[in-house]
């Protein structure tokens, strides 16, 4: 069974830099070289830095638990003499990996019971995960899919046909979301033809495509690329920038690219405890990502993924967070915060309470100032549309069943 080849597998040879100024320019925005030269193993990182005793101990368990690695351009960004920089902390283990807390899941979003055929989760009625890859250009230590990605077992050429067939048949498919691993591994012209694939089928309306790329190797993102993926609109992207430390001039200038060639940029943060955790912070994050024009679309609440109860903050702390967003800063600066139900119950989203009382009369609501205002409800109840019944005509119901059944 053929696999789809990833571009710039690692090269024997000597160790990784990490610093621009000792590589030629050349070779350092070429997206290639950085693949080729990632850093992979604790020596590679113990060579560039001073390890704490709990860096150590994670690297030396890393190799039963969680592949290592980035890019040298990722890796440039590390704080070397402070291991809370928020950028290590997602390049580098700690022993806090090796512990299991109770109700950590291997798969906390339920997807593998949702799988109809290798390479397709479906969970929600109307849109499926295409999985095309199974290597990413970073190895996150809050990675709620470590159980797939990292290895080596790809999806082949048979997975990917049987995907696409099921997606044909299942018509009420309106969107489908490409995923990973990172789907922008692989080479320009593999994703044409995967994108090509998808587009023939009518009833699939939007493509979306889910990569850390534009933070961890925006080098990826050129005028071939943007040429090739604007081609297959409606298509929309959403990325994973974590902290605004991971905003450089590289990756505005990746995505301006993607957002120039009129792809939708959206960003799914995850909360994570001691890395972004603060309402500064993430003001900070949200204010820049929307500044390179790219929507604050996601924050999502740690899941509860084997090893990472460090990374999580408790519920009531995130809600506390998002009352520090909400009515602070731009409505369009601030994101969704959503809890992945464990078990494949779905994002559920949670945030403060601005109602306090509600009746027929009144709805007396909070703002974000904590000041009460009462909002007079309106003396009609009816909401239906009449119209409905002639702009629809014709049409059947939308299709709400779950998922992959039948
Ligand atoms: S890039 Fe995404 S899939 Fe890859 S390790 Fe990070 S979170 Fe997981």
């Amino acid at each position: 069974m053929s696999r789809l080849a990833v571009v710039g597998s690692p090269a024997p040879g000597p160790a990784p830099a990490v610093d621009p100024r000792e590589v030629p320019p050349e070779q350092w925005n070429d997206w290639r070289w950085q693949l080729r030269h990632s850093i992979t193993t604790g020596a590679e990182i113990a060579a560039r830095l001073t390890l704490t005793d709990d860096e150590q101990r994670g690297l030396a368990a890393a190799g039963d638990l969680f592949r290592v690695g980035a890019t040298p351009y990722y890796f440039s960004l590390v704080d070397r003499d402070n291991p809370s920089c928020p950028v290590r902390r997602q390049i580098i283990p700690t022993w806090h990996e090796t512990r299991v807390a109770p109700g950590e899941l291997d798969d906390p979003l339920g997807e593998d019971t949702h799988s109809p055929t290798p390479a397709i989760f479906h969970k929600y009625p109307d849109r499926c995960l295409l999985l095309v890859v199974d290597r990413c250009a970073i190895y996150c230590r809050h990675c709620n899919r470590r159980r797939l990605v990292g290895g080596d077992s790809p999806p082949t050429r048979d997975d990917l046909e049987a995907a696409l067939e099921y997606i044909a048949r299942t018509r009420r498919i309106r969107d489908v979301l490409i995923s990973g691993g990172d789907p922008l591994l692989l080479s320009t012209a593999k994703l044409d033809w995967i994108l090509g694939r998808l587009r023939a089928i009518p009833h699939v309306e939007i493509i979306r495509m889910g990569t850390r790329v534009p933070v961890v190797l925006p080098q990826r993102i050129d005028d071939e690329l943007c040429a090739m993926l604007r081609k297959h609109h409606p298509f929309f992207i959403n990325t994973h920038f974590n902290h605004a430390k991971e905003i450089t001039p590289e990756a505005r200038r990746g995505c301006e690219k993607l957002v120039d060639a009129g792809i939708p940029v959206g960003n799914q943060a995850v909360l994570l405890r001691g890395i972004n955790s603060s309402v500064r912070s993430l003001r900070r994050l949200m204010r820049d990502l929307l500044k390179m024009r790219v929507k604050p679309y996601y924050l999502f609440q740690g899941d509860t993924v084997v090893g990472t109860d460090h990374l999580r903050t408790p519920v009531e702390s995130a809600i506390e967070l998002m009352a520090g967003l909400r009515g602070w800063m731009s409505g369009m600066a601030v994101p969704h915060l959503v809890l992945d139900a464990p078990g494949g119950g779905g994002k559920v989203p949670i945030g403060p309470t601005y109602i306090e009382e509600l009746n027929d009369a009144t709805v007396v609501v909070k703002n974000y100032r904590g000041q009460r205002i009462a909002y007079p409800q309106p003396a009609e109840r009816d909401c239906r549309v009449p119209y409905d019944d002639v702009f629809f005509a014709g049409e059947p119901d939308d299709d709400d069943r779950e998922g992959g059944q039948g």
